[in-house]
């Protein structure tokens, strides 16, 4: 079973077990320290909207441990989550929005950032009410639907003068970025080859009548846009080139539940240098590698999309396994960082436009039964 749906059913089983109202994570929240919803120059305030599986197991319980940035507020479209979180997290009751009032948040001096965790369809609309309202915006990934919402949503934050980040939390975790560093460094030659597949093998027990919004084409649902992005960017980021042409095939094994969205996906990319990156992903198998096949040896990290366990080896013998306190605390913190002028930005919304340019392409590939598509 894929660690992020393991890790979100242990925590979901956990809480409702009660046994996460026990974690010590308010001591390390930044707003306590000061008082509720006390203001830290030091320390960027964020919002998170849409309080689901992410938001709730992984980026909340990150921004609890992040030294640059702290939960200041809360945007949702389920009122009876209010409460629980307002309590856990000391959240004044005027930094509580719903999306109808979102806009408000134009006038709240505690908040710096907002991070917007819903169904994808919702990226573009939210980042662009974001934008307006003066917020930097950190955005989950896929960023959006396709590239020309994307690139619309980084003109619209270039216009309102505010940062947009993509939460790609690989590119900051330390064993991600040792591998990226290897495509500059070319210690075994070129490459020539790159695999990068992201998957997990899931809902056999969904009702089609009811499905998930990952299942439902309208909300951005389908393997591609969900871990596919994994695949396709770690194949960008370990080659360190843009492809230049792209084929894609899908397969369906369960057609009452993938109506318009797809269950797994094939794609190969080529890049000018002759190198080709074969992924895949997949709603339907478990799949967490990434390696890459040069002139004079090979590296590889597996898994490379899990949460934390992040294990690299290569063909000379030498292994790595750098640990990281918490990979979504991490990425705030760098990202936090970015907005207070402290550091670089390392996945701007640029890179998200990048790969969904790919995605597009792969889509159309899949639909023109595996046509070549030029970039
Ligand atoms: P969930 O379904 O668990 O939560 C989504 C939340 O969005 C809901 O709980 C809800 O919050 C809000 N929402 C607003 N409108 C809708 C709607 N029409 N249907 C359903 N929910 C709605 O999804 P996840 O948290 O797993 O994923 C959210 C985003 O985060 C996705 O873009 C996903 O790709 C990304 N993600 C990234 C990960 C990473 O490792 N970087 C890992 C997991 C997800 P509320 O009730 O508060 O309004």
């Amino acid at each position: 079973m894929h660690l992020e749906l393991t890790r979100r059913r242990l925590l979901a089983a956990m809480a409702g077990a009660g046994i996460g109202a026990t974690l010590p994570l308010r001591a390390e929240n930044p707003m306590d320290k000061n008082g509720k919803g006390a203001r830290r120059k030091d320390s960027v305030g964020v919002a998170l909207v849409g309080l689901g599986g992410y938001a709730t197991h992984q980026l909340a319980p990150g921004l609890a441990l992040a030294e640059h940035c702290h939960l200041a507020g809360i945007v949702t479209g389920s009122p009876e989550k209010i409460p629980a979180w307002q309590q856990k997290y000391g959240i004044p009751d005027g930094n509580v929005y719903s999306y109808d009032d979102f806009d408000r948040i134009a006038d709240n001096p505690d908040i710096q950032a907002v991070y917007i965790v819903t169904p994808n369809d919702l990226h573009k609309p939210l980042t662009l009410r974001a934008a307006s309202a003066g917020k930097h915006v950190w955005c989950e990934k896929p960023m959006a639907m396709d590239a020309a919402e994307g690139q619309a949503m980084v003109d619209a934050c270039r216009a309102n003068k505010v940062q947009l980040a993509i939460g790609y939390r690989l590119q900051h975790e330390p064993n991600t970025r040792r591998l990226m560093a290897l495509a500059r460094e070319k210690p075994f030659g070129r490459i020539l080859k790159i695999r990068a597949d992201a998957g997990f093998n899931a809902y056999d027990d969904v009702d089609p009548a009811d499905k998930p919004w990952r299942l439902l084409p309208q909300h951005g649902g389908g393997a591609m846009y969900d871990m596919g992005v994994y695949s396709l960017n770690a194949a960008r980021y370990t080659s360190g080139q843009e492809p230049v042409a792209v084929t894609a095939r899908q397969e369906v094994r369960r057609p009452q539940l993938f109506e318009g969205v797809d269950e797994t996906m094939h794609f190969t990319l080529e890049f000018a240098d002759g190198s080709v990156a074969e992924c895949a992903t997949s709603f339907g198998q478990d799949m967490n590698t990434l390696r890459a096949d040069c002139e004079r040896g090979w590296y590889e990290l597996s898994p490379f999309q899990t949460y934390d366990g992040l294990k690299g080896r290569a063909s000379d013998g030498q292994t790595f396994a750098d640990a990281v306190r918490h990979q979504q605390a991490k990425q705030m913190d760098d990202d936090a960082l970015a907005i207070l002028g402290r550091g670089p930005q390392l996945v701007p919304g640029e890179e998200g436009v990048r790969d969904m340019r790919v995605v597009d392409a792969i889509y159309a590939s899949a639909r023109g039964g595996g046509r070549r598509i030029v970039l």
